[in-house]
């Protein structure tokens, strides 16, 4: 009797399992239809703190040479007010706000205006009209791939009115950079409420819309999925992949000169620095139609962590190594310069070889060779939100058979080099290490629980395999 009662029990849960599987599998997967109180909490810490992060990393280096405890200690022993440090910093400026927009107004130009020619005589490299992953409403969105194009043209532009015909100065962006800072706010907030309005009221794909009714949760992480003005001008590829990232170069580029016309020298430490990130710039314009299978166009969608994210927290936060170095100029041991050189360009190869990896072997279906082998993988399915089945593959060799995630590790390694360029005097330019730490792990296991409410059992048989997540027998 008790036997037969255990076997319909676990009939019946058997069949709420397999309930559950098709019920996750169908448009659960993409961000959270619910909020809980941990996610709100976060986001309402970042939305009103992160801007201030930003201010008092920045305002630390223009008023105390960097030190992040120098302030407070300057508060909390009452030597200085809130008052005081906020009159002392430079305001909103006309010059400032006609450069910002100036460069926006070029990017949007070269982004919607100029059909990508790199391709065309560029061997390898993969621009023009190209195609992004599935969306969650089962959308296949066209991308207009011409990153490369713009950052060689804003690159060459600036050395040319730098250098040549002495427009203005190398300097320009250091000489502005807190007014700057002012204009990026503007925009990234302007972008945020344009979005959520655009969400509610015109969105580009109602199907793949997200509402969760929590006004802040939907600010922060956006409604719509790819948001668009027209059929090209698309939000996530602009916002992410322009104003922020080609500056981010320029921006180093005037650090450097900054610290030549202060300190009558360019520092090794500076060198790295703009080698190591401008490798890192460059490879993600060199591939940006991979970039269109990223998390970040492929499952987030577009709200104020990505629009404020992309205007202010990636130039101001991303290239703090190279401020500090204008008020630091850190001259390295060549022994060490060059350690950390390695360590860098170790990061950079395991980064690139494993989101190569996966890559090839998602472009060829599999049909591939990963170390010279066929690929390892496991088969698994998946469902869109209108009932359509699709088919994909988890490859479980090369890189992706050590960890889950061993990109996310390169990554920290060359992240790591950075700040390590800047010598231990001081914890600032630290904060991007510890930063990407917290990004990078939180990211994994966001896309994790994506990935098992998307894949169901076939997540577990893979998660079997590859046990780890970003090094193996460690985490
Ligand atoms: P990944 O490129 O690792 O993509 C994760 C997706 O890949 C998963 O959602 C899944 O998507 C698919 N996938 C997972 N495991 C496998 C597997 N074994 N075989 C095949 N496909 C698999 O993540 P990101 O998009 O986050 O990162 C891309 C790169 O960008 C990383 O190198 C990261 O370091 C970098 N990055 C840098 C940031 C920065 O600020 N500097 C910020 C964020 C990322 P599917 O649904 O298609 O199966």
């Amino acid at each position: 009797m008790a036997a037969h009662q255990e076997k319909k029990l676990a009939e019946e849960r058997k069949h709420q399992n397999m309930q559950n599987d098709t019920k996750t599998s169908q448009g659960q997967w993409g961000r959270a239809w619910e909020v809980d109180w941990f996610s709100l909490a976060s986001i309402l810490f970042l939305l009103m703190f992160a801007p201030l992060i930003v201010y008092y990393f920045i305002m630390s280096c223009d008023q105390y040479q960097c030190s992040l405890t120098d302030p407070l200690l300057d508060l909390l022993t009452g030597n200085k007010h809130l008052s005081d440090i906020w009159n002392r910093t430079p305001m909103l400026t006309y010059r400032a706000a006609a450069i910002y927009s100036l460069w926006v107004t070029f990017q949007v130009f070269l982004y919607v205006s100029i059909p990508d020619f790199c391709h065309k005589f560029l061997p390898g490299y993969v621009g023009g009209v190209q195609e992004g992953a599935v969306t969650p409403a089962g959308a296949v969105n066209k991308y207009e791939i011409n990153g490369l194009q713009a950052w060689i043209i804003s690159h060459v532009l600036w050395f040319a009115n730098a250098y040549c015909f002495h427009f203005f100065s190398p300097t320009i962006i250091f000489d502005n950079w807190i007014p700057l800072l002012w204009c990026a706010n503007i925009l990234g907030y302007a972008v945020s409420t344009f979005a959520i309005i655009k969400g509610y009221f015109f969105p580009t794909n109602a199907k793949d819309c997200k509402i969760t009714g929590n006004f802040f949760y939907d600010y922060m992480m956006g409604i719509e999925f790819n948001p668009r003005i027209g059929k090209w001008f698309d939000f996530k590829l602009f916002f992410n992949g322009r104003p922020g990232i080609v500056a981010w170069t320029l921006i180093n580029l005037s650090f450097a000169a900054k610290q030549q016309e202060l300190h009558g020298e360019v520092t090794n430490s500076m060198i790295l620095v703009n080698v190591l990130q401008g490798i890192y710039v460059l490879d993600f314009f060199w591939n940006e139609a991979w970039y269109l299978k990223t998390i970040d166009i492929c499952h987030d969608h577009f709200g104020w962590y990505l629009g404020w994210g992309d205007c202010v927290w990636l130039p101001y936060l991303y290239t703090l190594q190279g401020l500090y170095l204008v008020y630091h100029p850190v001259q390295l041991r060549t022994d060490y310069a060059m350690g950390v050189l390695m360590l860098g360009l170790l990061g950079y190869y395991i980064f690139r070889m494993t989101n190569h990896q996966k890559d090839l072997f998602r472009r060829t279906n599999g049909n591939c060779r990963i170390w010279g082998k066929k690929p390892e993988y496991i088969e698994c399915s998946y469902m869109s939100v209108d009932g359509t089945k699709y088919y994909s593959k988890l490859m479980t060799s090369g890189f992706w058979g050590w960890a889950r995630h061993f990109n996310y590790t390169g990554d920290l390694m060359g992240s790591l080099a950075y700040c390590l360029a800047c010598g231990f005097e001081h914890l600032l330019p630290y904060f991007y290490i510890i930063y990407m730490t917290i990004l990078l792990t939180h990211r994994c296991i966001r896309d994790e629980h994506r990935c098992s409410s998307k894949y169901g059992k076939d997540w577990k048989c893979y998660t079997a395999v590859v046990r780890y997540r970003l090094l193996p027998g460690v985490f």
